[in-house]
């Protein structure tokens, strides 16, 4: 496809002014030095400029367009009547300036999202103002740091977290002034029992585990983690990420967890990705309560209102309240499914199993031996024989129409291929992606060739990955005729 600039004829333009009534004005004389006469922007007619971007978007790949099992990322599709009501435009119309009394229906979207989370994970209570996971992530841990701080433990300052962690564990805890520990995983893929105990020392202020696990697995153990670690006066963290395995069916609150985050835009309906809006609402056991961030929104029988009046609060995670829009989705998303909401977490984790089933045999499973939960992480290291690597299936299915599964995430897999297939995909859809990637592994065997050649239909083929890094090409230079 050629670029906008590439279009480019001098003098064609995309609008028609009527005959000029006034003098004219030479924009070089008025802007003076700052004219920058090598700004070359491409001159195209409306049409072309329509054609342009409509092509431009039938390039994406999206949840609407194709399946996309992006391990740990939920790419699921979110149903319309979310993103409808978020559109409203008695809420997108309101001024976030306007005074509570006119605000009683935004407030009190809310809060009623706000009673629901908490419902649904055991919490006291829940903040909405974190803008995504990794926010929620720093906010959690900044509630923990001053827990510890206000009890006179400021010593308290290491955070364990298990090797096989989603980045963002480790490095909200470092931006949060934190020591992290790495704790090993054990062969069943859960918290190693021994390496975790051996670590949990005084100075520990809390570990910080994702539940399922990031290799689909689910921790068992997480009862004694809790225990153990209030026994030594450190909290417990659970990355909410993997939710939707969970929802309506397990509390992690009542499991004796201290703080977590859910993903809004994984587990409900904001659609996941193309840079936000995200939510990572934080829900608390009662001792984190005092910290939270403001305002939190109330309810004192009669109205909503905004409580400022917490004076040991953390302050602020972001402007105003959070993202709204998000709030809105995710209400209307639990809302749609009422009391049947363990659906989502039943199918979630039917579809993995199924085709993880589907699959067997024809790649290495590290964690055979241990079902998985709502997704599952392969290896391709079978194939390293043939000199195929997990990057080249991955690149492989793009050319027969499917996402690439996370590659080489969880770091303790070799040559992971981690698989999320989500609640909303049928059934024909996980036939079908089981069946092109094993015939490209047969491929791979027959002729690794042409699957290291793939892939040859996308509109970009195989990116020099290194040198896209090191040195990227970030400016266009074309000179239009
Ligand atoms: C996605 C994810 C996060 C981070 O969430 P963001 O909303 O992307 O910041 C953290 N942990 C796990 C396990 C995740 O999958």
């Amino acid at each position: 496809m050629k670029l906008i600039f590439e279009l480019s004829k001098r003098g064609r333009k995309s609008f028609a002014l009527p005959s000029l009534d006034v003098p004219e004005v030479s924009l070089e004389e008025y802007l003076g030095e700052h004219f920058r006469k090598e700004l070359d922007f491409p001159e195209v007619s409306e049409l072309d400029a329509v054609r342009h971007y409509t092509n431009l978007s039938k390039l994406n790949y999206s949840v609407d367009t194709n399946f996309y099992p992006l391990g740990s990322c939920s790419m699921k599709y979110n149903p319309r009547i979310a993103e409808e009501i978020s559109r409203w435009e008695e809420f997108t119309d309101m001024h976030p300036m306007t005074p509570e009394d006119y605000a009683q229906g935004s407030l009190e979207v809310i809060y009623r999202l706000k009673e629901l989370l908490k419902e649904l994970g055991g919490f006291s209570e829940v903040s909405l103002e974190p803008a995504a996971g990794a926010q929620g992530e720093l906010l959690g841990l900044l509630l923990m740091r001053t827990y510890h701080t206000d009890r006179g433990k400021e010593y308290k300052r290491k955070i364990l977290i298990p090797d096989s962690a989603h980045g963002t564990n480790p490095a909200s805890a470092a931006v949060c002034g934190f020591e992290v520990i790495t704790v090993k995983s054990d062969t069943n893929g859960e918290l190693d029992w021994r390496d975790f105990s051996d670590k949990l020392k005084d100075d520990v202020a809390g570990l910080m585990i994702t539940n399922p696990n990031t290799l689909g697995i689910f921790e068992r153990r997480i009862k004694d983690m809790a225990q153990a670690l209030h026994e030594k006066d450190a909290l417990l963290y659970m990355d909410g990420a993997n939710f939707n395995a969970l929802v309506g069916i397990a509390k992690p609150g009542l499991w004796g967890v201290d703080i977590m985050h859910f993903n809004l835009h994984k587990t409900f309906g904001t659609p996941h990705g193309g840079g936000g809006p995200g939510g990572g609402a934080v829900g608390v056991s009662e001792k984190l309560v005092p910290y939270l961030p403001v305002p939190q929104v109330e309810f004192d029988g009669e109205k909503y209102f905004l409580s400022w009046d917490r004076p040991k609060s953390v302050g602020k995670m972001l402007s105003f309240y959070g993202h709204f829009s998000v709030m809105l989705k995710a209400l209307a998303y639990i809302l749609s499914y009422g009391n049947e909401i363990s659906r989502v977490a039943k199918y979630a984790v039917l579809n993995a199993r199924y085709l993880r089933h589907l699959l067997k045999g024809c790649l290495l499973d590290p964690y055979e031996h241990v079902p998985c939960m709502h997704e599952f992480v392969l290896s391709a290291l079978n194939l390293v024989q043939y000199d195929i690597k997990a990057i080249d299936i991955a690149k492989a299915l793009l050319d027969r129409g499917f996402y690439a599964p996370t590659v080489y995430f969880p770091l303790i897999v070799k040559e992971a291929l981690m698989i999320e297939p989500t609640e909303t995909e049928s059934v024909d859809t996980l036939r079908a992606f089981a069946k092109s990637l094993m015939e490209i592994i047969e491929e791979a065997k027959r002729d690794p060739q042409k699957v290291k050649a793939s892939p040859e239909k996308t509109p970009v083929r195989r990116i020099k990955e290194v040198e896209a890094n090191r040195k990227p090409v970030l400016r266009y230079a074309f000179k239009s005729s």
